[in-house]
């Protein structure tokens, strides 16, 4: 994005938000250069962005795999799809907000395990498990201590 006051090609997002239609991003912009400020709306890049995962490759985005996990997870739990469909639209949301291009894999995941300790304890220690135990031990322990500052 070129700096509309000096036309230099180095400018930084500082904010980042979904406009309130939702079908553009609106940018706050810094430029590197001069130090201009100005706002701009995209629609172009509200793809979402590409997933890194732990080995480094990555793969697109899929909303269904997303929402395969959370209902694997939440499998016989007293949760309505609309609920699993509302935190399915503000993990996208945060996804489409971040205005990245590309996200790691463990961000996603926490954000996973953000709604699911709102929706559901099982729920979200049996994500916490499979998600967090190829990883380390102490991440596991970490998730159910938050757990249980909660109480
Ligand atoms: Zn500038």
């Amino acid at each position: 994005m070129h700096c509309p006051f000096c036309a230099t090609p180095d400018t930084r997002v500082i904010d980042s938000r979904l406009a309130d239609d939702g079908d553009q991003v609106r940018r706050r912009r810094e430029c590197i250069e001069c130090g201009e400020r100005f706002t701009t709306y995209e629609t172009a890049e509200l793809n979402m962005p590409r997933v890194v995962k732990q080995d480094g490759s990555r793969q697109l985005f899929s909303e269904d795999k997303l929402r395969s996990g959370m209902t694997k997870a939440l499998e016989k739990r007293p949760v309505s799809t609309e609920q699993i469909e509302a935190s399915v639209h503000r993990i996208k949301h945060k996804l489409l907000s971040a205005g990245e291009r590309e996200i790691m894999a463990r961000k996603i995941g926490e954000w996973v395990m953000e709604e699911l300790k709102g929706l559901d304890q099982v729920a979200y220690i049996r994500f916490a498990s499979v998600y967090l135990s190829f990883e380390n031990v102490d991440a596991f322990r970490e998730a159910i201590e938050k757990l249980e500052q909660k109480e």
